[in-house]
């Protein structure tokens, strides 16, 4: 059972840090919570039903079942600014609530109670980290104006939950002039913020094709047509596209993942099945690649004889952030670590993240906040069923977003 009474004092700026370290028992308490009852994409609604709880508790005004189990918080603050034209401003915050299908290996107190299911990416700390937030902002109107949104989705891990989101207007009435968000990041060690300008992550995209040759006897190959053959010289070819048809200065990935064919030792396979991912920053980039995908698998196919079927679907776009506002969290990032060392500049991953939709919308900035702890075995990547992380994160990340919602709001 969770206590729900807290008794925050009245701060100022400077004993922001206390009040919020005050917090962190609860907020471990929240995390764990969530941690043990782990849901699947647009099925959050334990987690939904938690969050919904926490703020009804608080008195925060909100909305559930935005697409499928979305919770949207609105806070507005209070504080009163000297006489300006300027119109109140908007900020949201974006967390994720979706757990992955793994089998957790972690042997901890609050290990996952839904077989198969785990908290394996740290959605389970943003979550706590947001709630935290909003219940911190909720008793400290007085020290911010404007509006704060806290927009908690669905599906991050895909199929993506954020699009259904915007398509049902979260980031209108109040309409919202920025959106920030941050990812547990356990490839930086804890104390460490990862944030750049432009391009943080990549798209994502994914790509299947079928290859249908003519099957026959295995020591008869003139009367066939080999899809084994044909799929293999497809794939070393398309190893080509980004070592001879990208800009050496620009970045892309092109994975083969899965290639599945053949029912016998002495039998030529009719049709070969193979699924990949693309990934790459920049726009023209990706549109090159799906090109030269298609020219290749149709040029190889039709130098055999061969027929192919490709689908190929844009999953996330990349996640690119706004200058002012990353220029926003990295001072406020700055203050919080202490030290400007804590920064790393120009972290950038070939990951993907459905903030990017929330990107492409308003001006923002997503970030990582660097979780690992290897000396006390939390340092395994994301989506490993060993992965956990320092829980001594989650007030550092309350306390950079209520720093910037007072540094931008006010
Ligand atoms: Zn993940
Ligand atoms: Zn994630």
């Amino acid at each position: 059972m969770i206590s729900t009474t807290l008794n925050p004092q009245p701060v100022n700026s400077s004993t922001i840090r206390p009040a919020i370290q005050s917090l962190q028992p609860q907020i471990v308490a929240w995390r764990r919570h969530i941690h043990q009852r782990p849901e699947l994409a647009f099925r959050e609604n334990l987690t939904a039903e938690f969050v919904s709880q926490k703020l009804t508790e608080w008195g925060i005004e909100h909305q559930t079942g935005i697409a499928k189990t979305g919770v949207v918080a609105v806070i507005k603050g209070e504080k009163i600014l000297a006489a300006t034209d300027a119109p109140a401003k908007v900020l949201a915050i974006r967390t994720d609530m979706d757990a992955l299908p793994i089998q957790e290996e972690n042997e901890v107190a609050y290990k996952s109670q839904h077989n198969g299911i785990m908290h394996a990416c740290g959605h389970d700390g943003h979550t706590a980290i947001a709630l935290a937030t909003a219940y911190y902002l909720s008793c400290h109107r007085a020290d911010f104006a404007g509006t704060v949104k806290i927009i908690f989705q669905p599906a991050e891990e895909g199929p993506g939950g954020a699009k259904p989101m915007i398509a049902a207007g979260v980031l209108q009435n109040p309409d919202v002039d920025a959106i920030i968000g941050l990812h547990l990041w356990n490839y930086l060690p804890l104390g460490t913020v990862g944030v750049r300008k432009g391009a943080l992550m990549a798209a994502t995209e994914l790509f299947q094709c079928t290859i249908f040759g003519k099957g026959g006897h295995g020591a008869i190959p003139q009367q066939t047509i080999d899809s084994i053959v044909v799929s293999a010289q497809i794939i070393n070819a398309l190893q080509s596209i980004v070592a001879r048809n990208i800009n050496p200065l620009e970045s892309a990935v092109l994975t083969v993942g899965e290639l599945h064919a053949g029912t016998a030792h002495n039998v030529i396979a009719d049709t070969a099945k193979f699924r990949g991912t693309v990934r790459y920053f920049n726009l023209e980039v990706g549109e090159r690649i799906q090109q030269r995908l298609e020219q290749i698998i149709s040029g190889v196919c039709q130098s055999h004889g061969a027929k192919y079927e490709l689908e190929y679907i844009k999953c996330y776009p990349p996640v690119i952030n706004d200058e002012k506002i990353v220029a926003l969290v990295h001072s406020v990032a700055e203050s919080v670590l202490e030290t400007p060392l804590g920064i790393v500049p120009e972290c950038q991953t070939m990951g993907g993240e459905d903030m990017s939709f929330f990107l492409q919308a308003v001006p923002g900035c997503y970030f990582f906040l660097g979780s690992a702890n290897p000396e006390q075995n939390l340092a395994y990547p994301h989506h490993h069923p060993r992965f956990n992380f320092d829980e001594t994160v989650l007030s550092t990340g309350v306390e950079i977003f209520v720093r910037c919602v007072e540094k931008f709001c006010n």
